[in-house]
């Protein structure tokens, strides 16, 4: 028995505990995609009607989703109703009901699980996200896999000290009380997505829901919405694998009107949102209606910032993949590189050749393929050419790129964007203000510190920010002045892998905070307690001031109020003995003015 003891224990040290494996099947159509390999024309059409529960679907409207990748039909989700909504949201509330006593052993059994999960099957789930959304493979693996491994480690190694009640001070009147701050599951936690992350934008808010004993309602892009039904179709069982009821986890396809009954359903505790400003402010309003809290995540329009003592290196990576990482297609991808005047032309010539080298396509699972499609498909293709030309006539420079990349879209049957270098822009024109979501590289020019600055700020949006410089004071005096809601130094975007910090914006980048000790404290309902400290000793309410109140009760308040909180030992000395004879003698009422400044003291 030892023997077996010490066996079993040496494994578990050495590769934790063992958690069931979950192998995630290929869907149909991503089978014959692999099977059909390259050869696009075999690829056909799917039919295929996805659900990923075994909910009733009141519906008759179903909605096709297609691939960006090659533009075919990967199959149908229902288009959900008021009475489709209802049904999850109670199901979720249901299954919360016996979820939110779980221990935090639980918590973190069902978060290694999903750890295990995910890490089993990073390749099917990038294949996944890549069909529907036509990111690469790489882009997949940084964007949906890793942000995803760091969250659910972080909630594993710090999610049940963030949530335990935590003691808070006492003031003078209350020291014979303790006073705590305890979190409890707030219910019910609604998330409606975009489309740019679809496996990660599900786990975001599913870890922290479930971490915090709530359950989530995910209401997905309707152009997400294929990949999103199997992911969460293999994540409800894994729930059930390790004891949690599945319904922690129930998804409503649709568009805007199904959003909406989302957001509307009494039985929803709190909105989490993330998208675009514009329905940001519409959902806002609404969840206004029911005062039902909401946390708003919206567009970016991040300035990457190089000064001319950068490391030339980093400046040129970083800049790279933060402007061409999925396309663009990044709340936080960076929007505005402002270079310092001296290092301007090397930095554009030096980004022309980086830009030139890249391969854009889509092929699954594709080892060489650096940019991938565009999600939105040609309507948002138009959008960004008009925000290209309306620079182009104000001044700016088309270096490279610029336009579809017509050569792309018909090899390979999806949406493709050529990577573009676009230089000389300025703040006249729509593209230094807009979010473009796109692959394309927009250069700024700056003289000093403060042009840098003020340049960054003028903008509506304030989510993100890099600031590269070998001078660390300038970079500390630089992110101080920065209007925007997280800043890297000498880096790009990693304050998302640092799973401990808050993440959103302000101004038009939206509101409060997921992720990090807030996010998840966020999920809960906060509750303010105080109890007795030892019991049965407590501060005694003066007679005078209980029911009926005694003639000078206001003036025993006003010289208790003074002798705590008066500084100075004198004022409080002198107005000691009046106080005393106040509580004694129920008509007495000093004549004295009490004083209140120091200079007297
Ligand atoms: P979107 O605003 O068009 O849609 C987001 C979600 O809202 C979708 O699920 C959509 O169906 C739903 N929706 C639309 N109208 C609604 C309504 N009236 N009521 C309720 N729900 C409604 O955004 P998108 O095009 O899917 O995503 C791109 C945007 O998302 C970009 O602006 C990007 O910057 C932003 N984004 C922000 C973050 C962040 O964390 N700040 C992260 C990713 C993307």
């Amino acid at each position: 028995v030892i023997l077996i003891i010490c066996v079993v224990g040496t494994i578990t040290l050495l590769f934790g505990f063992p958690i069931e494996t979950f192998v995630l099947d290929d869907p149909k159509v991503l089978t014959m995609c692999k099977e059909s390999g390259s050869n696009r024309d075999e690829i056909m059409d799917c039919d295929e009607h996805v659900v990923c529960d075994q909910h009733q679907v009141i519906t008759d409207q179903w909605m096709p989703c297609s691939s960006a990748l090659f533009g075919k039909r990967l199959g149908f989700v229902p288009e959900m109703n008021k009475d489709d909504v209802d049904i999850r949201v109670k199901a979720a509330s249901s299954a919360q009901k016996t979820w939110k006593s779980s221990s935090f052993t639980q918590r973190n059994d069902v978060m290694r699980a999903l750890l295990s999960f995910v890490l089993q099957n990073q390749r099917v789930l990038c294949e996944i996200s890549s069909l529907d959304t036509g990111k690469t493979m790489v882009d997949a693996s940084l964007g949906e896999i890793i942000t995803t491994l760091e969250k659910i480690r972080w909630l594993i190694a710090e999610g049940e000290s963030a949530l335990r009640p935590e003691k808070r001070s006492t003031g003078p009147l209350t020291g014979l009380r303790s006073a705590s701050v305890e979190f409890a599951p707030l219910g019910v936690i609604a998330a409606i997505s975009p489309w740019n992350y679809p496996f990660h934008n599900l786990m975001n808010p599913l870890c922290a829901a479930l971490y915090s004993g709530n359950a989530l309602v995910l209401k997905p892009s309707e152009h997400s919405s294929w990949s999103t039904m199997i992911y969460a179709q293999a994540l409800r069982q894994v729930l059930q694998s390790v004891g949690a009821p599945p319904d922690l986890l129930v998804v409503v396809t649709g568009g805007a009107e199904a959003g909406s009954c989302v957001v509307r359903h009494s039985l929803v505790d709190k909105v989490f949102f993330t998208g675009s400003t514009s329905v940001g402010k519409a959902v806002a309003r609404l969840a206004a209606d029911r005062l039902v809290p909401v946390v708003l995540e919206l567009g970016g329009k991040d300035p990457f910032i190089v000064f001319d003592d950068a490391d030339w290196t980093l400046a040129r990576l970083l800049s790279a993949r933060g402007v061409f990482q999925n396309s663009g297609q990044n709340c936080i991808g960076i929007e505005r590189i402002l270079v310092q005047e001296s290092i301007y032309h090397r930095f554009i010539q030096d980004a022309k050749e980086t830009i030139d080298a890249l391969r854009v396509g889509g092929e699954i699972g594709s080892r060489i393929l650096d940019v991938g499609a565009m999600t939105m498909g040609k309507k948002e293709v138009e959008r960004i050419e008009s925000l290209i030309q309306d620079a182009v006539q104000q001044g700016a420079r088309v270096v490279c790129g610029g336009k579809l990349d017509s050569r792309s879209c018909e090899i390979y049957g999806g949406c493709y964007f050529q990577p573009t270098l676009l230089v000389d822009v300025d703040l006249r024109m729509r593209i230094s203000q807009e979010e473009v979501f796109g692959p394309i590289m927009c250069v700024m020019k700056f003289k000093t510190e403060q042009d840098a600055v003020s340049i960054a700020n003028t903008c509506p949006f304030g989510l993100g920010s890099s600031v590269l410089t070998a001078d660390s004071k300038r970079a500390d005096r630089v992110i101080r002045s920065l209007q925007c809601g997280m800043s890297n130094v000498n880096d790009y975007a990693v304050n998302y892998l640092c799973q401990s910090l808050p993440f959103g914006g302000t101004k038009m980048s939206g509101s409060d905070r997921f992720a990090g000790i807030e996010g998840l404290r966020g999920c809960c309902l906060m509750k303010s307690i105080t109890r007795d400290r030892i019991p049965h000793v407590r501060f005694n309410i003066p007679n005078a001031l209980r029911y009926p109140t005694s003639p000078n009760a206001f003036e025993i308040s006003q010289y208790i109020n003074f002798i705590i909180y008066q500084p100075g030992i004198m004022h409080k000395f002198n107005a000691f003995p009046h106080l005393l004879r106040m509580l004694i003698q129920p008509n007495y009422i000093p004549h004295t003015t009490l004083s209140t400044s120091r200079k007297h003291d």
